[in-house]
């Protein structure tokens, strides 16, 4: 098995359940068996991205909005989220204060979501407000910690997804003159040049240069306000792969998500979003041969959902997302037995406040899909 944990990381991330206490495959066993006991009070929850030995536990599996507006409807105890921090605090905001959301292994974070921290939003807002005098609307994409929705919330602006953040950007420049859309640039500026915004109207805010790096003259010009975030996984394609491809066969369709830089979203045949991609490749006939730039589990799983069709990724090094990775049946045993014992372990809860101004934030962006 691929072992990403090595050195300080692997001593710093030991299992909960140890190989002396029980083999792999004796952690899979007990986890069918509890998971059975349990079945009346925990909802196990996967995002695409999970590897297989994860997702064969899922009751659900989908994206992180999907996943947390299902588990709302479903009045069972503890929701165990496989997937990342700010995934299980979008669902503890959307269900009912009595359930427990649980994340297998705290250390599951986001890069892009550690890309911008509230402390650094304020100052960035404090800024480009006092450089100009016309309205600035947030838009957050939905990976981010609760504190950057609860900004949202508060100053008026939306939540996006990357299957809505077209139709959330057109309302956010409907209600001001500016936007400010963080913590993704590539999904903003990918989003916002499909709508006809040029690329000499957007600018980057990098909250390690001085006053992000923007002269107020900059700030004025521009219509859209970039954070300078990323995901290192989506990062991971490049034009090149797309023309190495296309110059070896030209009839292989390229999909890309919208998280990848702007370079290679123009060299792809399409992007979108994690469902869209799910959906064309539903759809494209017998005998397509598809490359996909987005994470490798995901890549994988739809490749052996469709034998019919020739699907790879695009890039050779098979990007894969590594804070996913931490969630392994161990961890995930560790909050079952937990909650068997009543005694759940790596809660989420979001302070009420955040969680009101996160959830202001949600519904502004669920009142426009
Ligand atoms: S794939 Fe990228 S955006 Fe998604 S959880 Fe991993 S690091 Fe974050």
């Amino acid at each position: 098995m691929l072992d990403l944990f090595q050195g300080e990381a692997a001593r710093e991330h030991l299992p909960p359940i140890s190989h002396e206490e029980l083999s792999d495959e004796q952690v899979i066993e007990e986890m069918w068996r509890i998971k059975e006991e349990l079945k009346d009070k925990v909802l196990v929850l996967g995002h695409h991205y999970q590897q297989d030995d994860i997702i064969q536990f899922a009751d659900l599996k989908g994206d992180s909005l999907k996943l947390a507006q299902d588990a709302s409807s479903i009045e069972k105890p503890y929701i165990v989220f496989c997937g990342v921090h700010f995934m299980a605090e979008t669902a503890d905001i959307l269900t009912a204060d009595d359930k427990t959301v649980i994340l297998p292994d705290l250390a599951a974070g986001c890069s892009m979501a550690d890309m911008a921290d509230r402390e650094e939003i304020d100052s960035a807002w404090d800024y480009l407000t006092s450089c100009t005098q016309e309205k600035i609307v947030p838009v957050t994409y939905i990976n981010c910690a609760a504190t950057l929705k609860d900004f949202v919330g508060q100053h008026d602006g939306s939540i996006c997804t990357s299957s809505n953040a077209e139709k959330v950007i057109r309302w956010a420049l409907d209600q001001g003159e500016k936007l400010l859309f963080f913590p993704d640039q590539h999904l903003g500026r990918n989003t916002c040049y499909k709508m006809g915004i040029g690329l000499d109207e957007m600018v980057t805010y990098n909250p390690n240069l001085p006053n992000g790096g923007l002269t107020p003259e900059k700030i004025q010009k521009a219509k859209v306000i970039l954070w300078y975030g990323y995901c290192s996984v989506h990062q991971g394609f490049t034009a090149a792969q797309v023309r190495a491809i296309k110059e070896k066969d030209p009839e292989t369709h390229v999909i890309v998500h919208p998280e990848c830089s702007f370079d290679v979203v123009k060299a792809a045949d399409e992007d979108g979003s994690t469902a869209y991609i799910i959906n064309r490749v539903n759809e494209l006939p017998a005998g397509s041969k598809i490359a996909i730039g987005t994470e490798i589990n995901l890549v994988n799983r739809l490749a052996a959902a469709h034998p019919d069709k020739t699907i790879t990724s695009l890039s050779p090094y098979q990007c894969l997302c590594t804070t996913m990775y931490r969630v392994r049946p161990r961890w995930l045993l560790a909050s079952f037995r937990a909650i068997k014992e009543d005694k759940p372990i790596n809660v989420i809860k979001v302070d009420k406040k955040v969680a009101a101004g996160s959830k202001k934030a949600l519904d502004t962006m669920l009142s426009l899909s």
